[in-house]
């Protein structure tokens, strides 16, 4: 198995649709071992049973705009496993009146909350954990195509993706020195919890089965096979990478 007992941090996972969930189903059927973060109480009722469900060894609290509880959640991981080798970090937010007005209309605060969830809480995460993270070890996030190209109503979070994309780089720079890898998995349209708060985000999935080269759209399971790529000595020679999983589309042109 390509993860035998490598020690995983899942933090992302929502509900069973949720990217971070396929990744964690994955990983589990290549041997790896896996702990899981909850943002809220709310949420920590719905990740509980999903730990359980892939015998994940620890749930921990995480809001990732809280740099106490991170610090916190690092105490944690040490305690409980001394180091890790994998890190997902499978984190967005964005204001729902964000996502379906003229991207020319974003407030601040609502730029603010979403490049701070969803890209410096990377960058946070890094830094907190990175006495943890032995050589070897990987790192990864989940992207999106509305970085580097215009998608309707994507707005302020593709902003926010092409300043998480960017902070990969340099974070690559930076933990290399480490032996630490880090990667971006950039995934084609998927529904999920989060998916569903970008106004038309639906009508993304028939364009793609018409247009992509292999003319479907991809699942949680296709990301978590690449992310196992990513997180096992597949990659060894990966980082700082944007890597497509989105069945071609972005390549298409007319
Ligand atoms: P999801 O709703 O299942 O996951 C989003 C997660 O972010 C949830 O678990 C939520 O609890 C967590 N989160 C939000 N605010 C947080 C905070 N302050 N602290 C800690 N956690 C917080 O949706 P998903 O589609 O699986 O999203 C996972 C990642 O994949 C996101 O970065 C998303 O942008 C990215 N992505 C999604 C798609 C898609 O089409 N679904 C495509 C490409 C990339």
């Amino acid at each position: 198995m390509l993860l035998e007992g490598k020690k995983a941090l899942i933090f992302g996972v929502a509900n069973d649709k949720s990217i971070a969930y396929g990744i964690a189903k994955q990983f589990k059927e290549q041997g790896a071992r896996l702990a899981f973060s909850y943002v809220n109480d709310k949420l920590k009722k719905r990740v509980e049973p999903i730990s359980e469900e892939l015998g994940g060894e620890f749930t921990f609290p995480c809001d990732v705009c809280d740099d106490d509880q991170i610090a916190q959640s690092a105490e944690t991981v040490k305690d409980k496993w001394g180091d890790v080798d994998i890190l997902v970090h499978s984190v967005a937010f964005a204001n729902r009146e964000d996502l379906k007005k003229r991207y020319i209309e974003t407030s601040r605060d609502g730029f603010k909350l979403a490049l701070d969830v969803s890209a410096y809480s990377l960058v946070a995460l890094c830094g907190a954990y990175e006495p943890l993270l032995k050589p070897g070890s990987s790192v990864m996030t989940m992207t999106y195509l509305g970085s580097s190209k215009v998608i309707t109503n994507y707005n302020v979070m593709g902003v926010a993706k092409a300043a998480l994309e960017s902070s990969v780089r340099y974070l690559a720079s930076d933990l290399g020195e480490n032996g630490v890898r880090i990667n971006a998995i950039s995934a084609g349209p998927i529904k999920t919890l989060a998916a569903s708060g970008i106004s038309g985000f639906k009508s993304i999935f028939s364009h793609i089965e018409d247009r992509a080269p292999l003319g479907r759209n991809v699942t949680t399971e296709d990301v978590g096979k690449s992310a196992v790529y990513l997180a096992s000595d597949l990659s060894t020679g990966v980082t700082g990478e944007v890597h497509y999983v989105d069945s071609g589309y972005r390549n298409m042109g007319i």
